[in-house]
Parts: C-alpha cells; structure tokens; sequence
C-alpha cells in the first residue's frame, strides 16, 4: 500500500477493524493528557520516534503503548535470505527495538533474485553484515545483533534466550526442527514459514498450542528433497511469504487475539490461491504431547540428511574431466529434471529423472563404470545407494558436488547454479 493510501485511510478504515482486535493499548489510547497537560500516552517515545512510527501511533491497536512494546522487543531472525529479508526489512521499519540476525553464509549473485535486503555490491560479503547494514539504514533506533554462525544444539538456547520472539526464516529442515524444539523449550514463539517452487507456508508455533513436529513428526526421507538451492523458486514467493512472517511478529508482540496459532496458511502463487488448514495438538506429539521425550535440541543433520559419503561412492568433477579428456567413456546419468538439463547439459549424459532409475536399471551397462549426476550431489549419492541395493552389479559414484561443481571445475561462468 501506498503512503498516500495509508493516508486517505488512515481515518475511517482503521476504525472499522477497531472492533476485532483486543490490543493491550486500549488504556494509553484513552489517556489523553494529565493534570500538568503532557501527554503520558507519549512518555518514552522521543519526537523522531513520534513522528516515524506516527502511522502506528494512529492506530488504536497500536498506539504509543503497543509501540514502546515494540520498542522494547527482541526479536531473532534465524536466516537472512529470502525469508529474512522482509522479515527484517519489516520489523527494522515498524521499530522493532532488537533485531538479531543468524546465517553464516555470504551473498550469492544467485541470490538476489529473491533476497532483496542485499544488494548487487554486497555480493561476496556476509549476509549478516549486509542485512545488518540495510537494518541499520533503515532504521537507526533498531539495534541491531548479528551471529555470523550456523544455528546448532550447542549454541540454539543460549542465543534464543536473549529474545522475545523467533522468526524461523530458514531454508532447511534441520534448522526448522531445531529452531521449534528450542523455541518451545524455551517458551517462546516460533514465527515459521518455508517456500518451495511456487509454494510456501506459514504458521504461528506457540507455547500451549500446536508445534512444528505436531504439524512434521518425521523428517522427509534423506536426499529425496532438493534444496531451496537445488529447486528453484519464484523470487517473489518468499517476499509473500516473509511478510505474513513479520505480520505474525509484529501482532504477537502487540499481543493480538488472533494470529497464525494453530492454523497452517499454504500458498499456491501460480495460482494465487490462499489455504489455511487447522492444526491440533498432538497428545503423541515427542516435543509437545503428553509424554515428551524431546527435553534438549539435538543436531538434526543426523535423521535430516543422509550420513557423510564414504570414499567410494563419489567421484570429484575433476576426475571426471581428466577420465572424459583421457578418451574413457564412464556411463553418466543425469537425474536432473528435463528443464535443468537444458539449462546446464552434461554432455555424453543419458537423463533419466530420479523417479524413474529403478525402471531404467536395465538399460545401464554392468561393465562400465556408472557416474550418477543431480543439482548439488545429494539426490545422486542417495541415488547410488539405491541402485547398489536395487541389485546393480557394477561400481556406481555420485558426482560430488553435482552439476554445480562440475560447472565450477570446468570454468563455466554460465552456470545457473
Ligand atoms: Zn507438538
């Protein structure tokens, strides 16, 4: 919305939704002024401050109460990429008075066709430092915290500790299960949401109410799904989906009646359709049910992704070259869907999509050595171990690294990876 619409609103429609929410700033709105003619409604909130959030003081849900709440708020974003960034940009805006930013990672160019808190001359810089920059740029009331770190069980309570609230922005499973377990042993709220392709999510996770393993017991299979990286996805989708994120936030901090607690959102962007599916709690539940067994964070790796490829089972994309530059012909397999192989051809590769190795398993020849090819090297080394129990009685290797490092090693700078 525009500013001038928020303008030409700002009078009859914020009255309008007045009646359904119960802000807790009902008493600072009805104090107008004192016997000395201040105004207490407005203590703490300096004449920058006034004059900033003046489009949130003027809302009755909000008003000066609910933002000195904000004010006073610490609120940890796990993940500044493409969920971060509105959930950053946004709470940076409405004056979140901490905010904490977690990845370890630096800038991608690939990157900022989604992530749109970096920009083009932050590339090669930690994220952090970046999304830290363009918070404090925004807003310099914010203060801002950054952990150049990759969240894990030995530092998740200590770090969550210092906040309010989570903003589980995240690209992976073991950080959603790790962020959930930890939010909810420490009590606090867990603001998810995960987008994949042209699809996302979001839910509220609050303590007393349904959790991220009611909604996920177990983990997806090891090496089936690809990631964020792997699959691709609209860069729009995580900025739909980030700010519900920071929607979410903003309204627990106010202490709204009605957020995404117990209630899952999906959203279809090809289609634009919006879902919202009611989620319970689950008495057999291992973090929130009757008997829980989850009492610490553990490091999800572990049941989240396959174990650690052994020697044998892989092949470098070097020794790949050097194998097709010495005139040997080893079998590759491509398992790429069709349009990525378009995109980065491995030539001399037969495609065969992921779904369908088990049935083409007769036309690959025992006697030669089979090289299996996908995106990053973990669908292909899961598919490696597939076929060697399938009954394949020749050597197979996953390419490690996938087609991406296989552009890197041979200089290729076009790369989509
Ligand atoms: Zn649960």
């Amino acid at each position: 919305m525009s500013d001038a619409a928020t303008k030409d609103q700002a009078g009859p429609s914020a009255s309008d939704g007045a009646g359904s929410y119960e802000a807790g700033s009902k008493e600072a709105g009805s104090r107008e002024t004192d016997s000395n003619g201040t105004k207490p409604g407005l203590a703490g909130l300096t004449r920058e401050a006034r004059s900033r959030y003046s489009r949130h003081l003027l809302l009755p849900e909000v008003g000066p109460e609910g933002q000195r709440r904000l004010m006073d708020a610490k609120v940890l974003i796990v993940g500044a990429g493409g969920l971060g960034s509105p959930v950053a940009l946004y709470l940076a805006a409405a004056g979140v008075g901490t905010v904490g930013l977690i990845d370890p990672d630096l800038v991608e160019a690939s990157d900022l066709q989604r992530q749109i808190i970096h920009k083009t001359s932050g590339v090669g810089r930690a994220k952090v430092d970046s999304a830290g920059e363009a918070v404090k740029d925004l807003n310099p009331l914010v203060e801002v915290r950054t952990h150049r770190l990759r969240l894990d069980s030995s530092n998740a309570m200590g770090i969550v500790a210092g906040y309010d609230v989570v903003a589980d922005c995240s690209d992976n499973y073991p950080a959603r299960y790790l962020v959930g377990d930890v939010c909810r042993l420490s009590g606090k709220p867990d603001v998810y949401a995960s987008v994949h392709q042209f699809e996302g999510q979001a839910a509220v996770f609050s303590p007393g109410g349904p959790c991220y393993r009611c909604l996920y017991p177990t983990p997806p299979e090891p090496g089936l799904l690809p990631s964020c990286g792997e699959a691709g996805v609209m860069g729009v989708l995580p900025g739909i989906l980030g700010t519900v994120q920071a929607a979410e936030v903003v309204k627990i901090i106010l202490g709204a009646p009605r957020t995404l607690a117990g209630r899952l959102l999906t959203v279809d962007a090809w289609l634009m359709t919006f879902l919202e599916i009611e989620l319970e709690r689950d008495p057999g539940c291992p973090l929130c049910g009757d008997r829980p067994t989850v009492d610490r964070p553990a490091d999800y790796e572990l049941f989240c992704r396959q174990e650690a490829a052994s020697p044998g089972e892989t092949m470098t994309p070097e020794e790949l070259l050097r194998r097709l530059d010495s005139g040997e012909r080893p079998q590759i397999v491509d398992l790429r869907d069709p349009h990525e192989r378009l995109l980065m051809p491995v030539p001399g590769s037969m495609g065969v999509s992921f779904a369908k190795l088990r049935a083409a398993m007769p036309e690959l020849d025992p006697g030669r050595d089979l090289v299996l090819i996908c995106g990053l090297g973990s669908r292909s080394l899961f598919a490696a171990r597939l076929l060697k129990k399938a009954g394949h009685p020749g050597r197979v290797l996953s390419l490690a690294g996938g087609a991406r490092a296989l552009a890197a090693a041979r200089g290729d700078a076009e790369s989509p990876y």
